[in-house]
């Protein structure tokens, strides 16, 4: 970021005395539209030779993005101000050279407005329609500018590659599983003829009998080369819950729909994201999650426990990964929704041959029982924490909201002088709170290095 600032500075300083000395201003907002372009195709030649997770490549497309309406703001600005001053405005704009840089100016202020968070939050699809717009700010700018190409060709080049590889997707024979809806409003999906490369990846996914327009990001919640791959899906808003509706009229129960010809179809797009840390090469691998939170959380535990059986590399001597998952729920029977997951895991770490210990703590924040008996939140609060006797699911159950410093503090007296490698997914208050027990549990006992997820873009 700094380096980002600092060349835009460099560049940008300029004694403003003629209304051509605005021109600077006119390749400063093609450049950025050139590399705005780069950061922001789904299959990134970046993402792929850096490493670099999506969500850095994203905040970085969202400055450079926020640099090109600056200064094709400023462009505009200095340059008409004389136009305007000496009556001339009709004239030059009659000038097809200065109409379709307005255009181009139109066009990235239109996205500029669209893409403000609250439009992001409220309004998702005008958000990501309008990022179409930047084929006519490419073509104003071709126009518009001399050397524009220099600039904005390699970015879009690699952006139509993006396309091509996306479009191709759409023939991949994907086979729906399982559809398993429940009560609470969460959908798993597994389904066949797609596989990840690395834990926590995503997959864009449109079904189109719910819309053709919608493709929707989903976390899959497999491990890394699984045959099968699974999605959690929550009812959020229009889309999810018209997805869940569909589901539920349907009417799959829990069973598996492998034998019947299924009714929908479903197009996969992905798999997408990196992550910078290298799992396997941490001895102590903590997850922390919250709801639907758990899928990353899923894929890695798996790709651990895969992982210690040896199959990948010669592990032999190593000393065990030890995975610790704190699952924060609201509800008991939220468990459902990956009990079978859970209890593979645990029936995985118990096999001799898996070099590896998966330990379970899932905290209710909120069930019905736990509110009747807590009338007011200092009971509740006095709750913190309490194990349950009558659950007999995986893991250990505690009724009451986890108390993560001192979740994180047991942790570390019994993993004492190993390092371990955090992912939190989940609201941004449980990440918030997780941050701050990594940070100050982090020290001569070990370091806790963190990744952080939000389910938002
Ligand atoms: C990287 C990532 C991973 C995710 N993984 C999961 C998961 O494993 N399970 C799960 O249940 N949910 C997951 N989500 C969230 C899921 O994508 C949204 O809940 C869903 O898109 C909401 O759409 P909606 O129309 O039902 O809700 P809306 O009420 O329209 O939107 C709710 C929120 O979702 C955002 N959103 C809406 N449409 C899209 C879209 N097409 N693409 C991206 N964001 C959108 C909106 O900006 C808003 O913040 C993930 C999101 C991201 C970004």
């Amino acid at each position: 970021m700094a380096i980002f600032f600092g060349l835009n500075i460099i560049f940008a300083w300029n004694r403003v005395q003629y209304s051509g000395d605005f021109n600077q201003y006119g390749y400063l907002t093609i450049a950025n539209g050139g590399l705005a372009l780069l950061f922001g195709s789904r299959n990134n030649l970046l993402s792929l030779v850096t490493r670099v997770p999506s969500t850095t490549l994203l905040m970085f497309h969202r400055w450079v993005g926020r640099a090109a309406v600056f200064y094709a703001s400023l462009h505009l600005y200095g340059e008409s101000r004389d136009w305007i001053k000496e009556g001339e405005v009709s004239t030059v704009f009659a000038n097809m050279r200065i109409q379709v840089g307005l255009m181009a100016w139109l066009s990235l202020a239109l996205i500029f407005v669209t893409s403000l968070s609250i439009m992001r939050r409220q309004q998702f699809e005008v958000f990501y329609y309008a990022h179409a717009l930047f084929i006519a700010f490419i073509i104003g700018a071709l126009i518009h500018a001399d050397h524009a190409p220099e600039f904005l060709l390699p970015g879009l080049c690699l952006w139509a590659l993006d396309r091509v590889i996306r479009f191709s997707r759409n023939f991949r024979r994907i086979q729906i599983l399982s559809v398993t809806p429940y009560a609470t409003d969460v959908m798993k999906i597994k389904i066949r003829g797609f596989k990840t490369s690395y834990p926590g990846q995503i997959a864009w996914i449109q079904i189109s009998e719910v819309s053709f327009l919608n493709w929707h990001p989903f976390t899959v919640a497999s491990a890394p080369g699984d045959d099968e791959a699974m999605f959690l899906i929550r009812g959020l808003g229009g889309y999810t819950r018209r997805v869940q509706d569909l589901a539920k009229k349907n009417n799959f129960e829990q069973a598996s729909i492998a034998e019947i010809p299924f009714p929908w179809k479903i197009r996969v797009d992905g798999p997408y994201g990196v992550s910078h840390t290298q799992w396997e090469a941490y001895p102590v691998i903590v997850l922390v999650a919250g709801g639907v939170g758990i899928t990353p959380g899923l894929s890695i535990a798996s790709h651990i426990l895969r992982h210690a059986t040896g199959t990948g590399e010669n592990i032999e001597g190593r000393p065990p990964w030890h995975v610790h998952l704190l699952w924060v729920i609201k509800d008991e029977q939220h468990v459902n929704w990956c009990q079978e997951e859970l209890q593979n895991l645990f029936a995985m770490s118990a096999s001799p041959t898996v070099q590896a210990t998966f330990d379970l703590t899932i905290a209710i924040t909120g069930s019905a029982r736990l509110e009747a008996r807590a009338a007011n939140d200092d009971e509740f609060i006095a709750l913190e924490g309490q194990t349950s006797h009558d659950y007999n699911g995986p893991g250990e159950l505690i009724r009451g909201r986890p108390n993560i410093v001192q979740w994180f503090r047991a942790l570390r007296s019994k993993r004492d002088g190993l390092d371990g490698a955090v992912n939190v997914c989940g609201p941004r208050s449980l990440i918030s709170m997780v941050r701050t027990a990594a940070a100050d549990l982090s020290g001569r006992g070990g370091i806790f290095h963190l990744e952080e997820e939000v389910f938002e873009l």
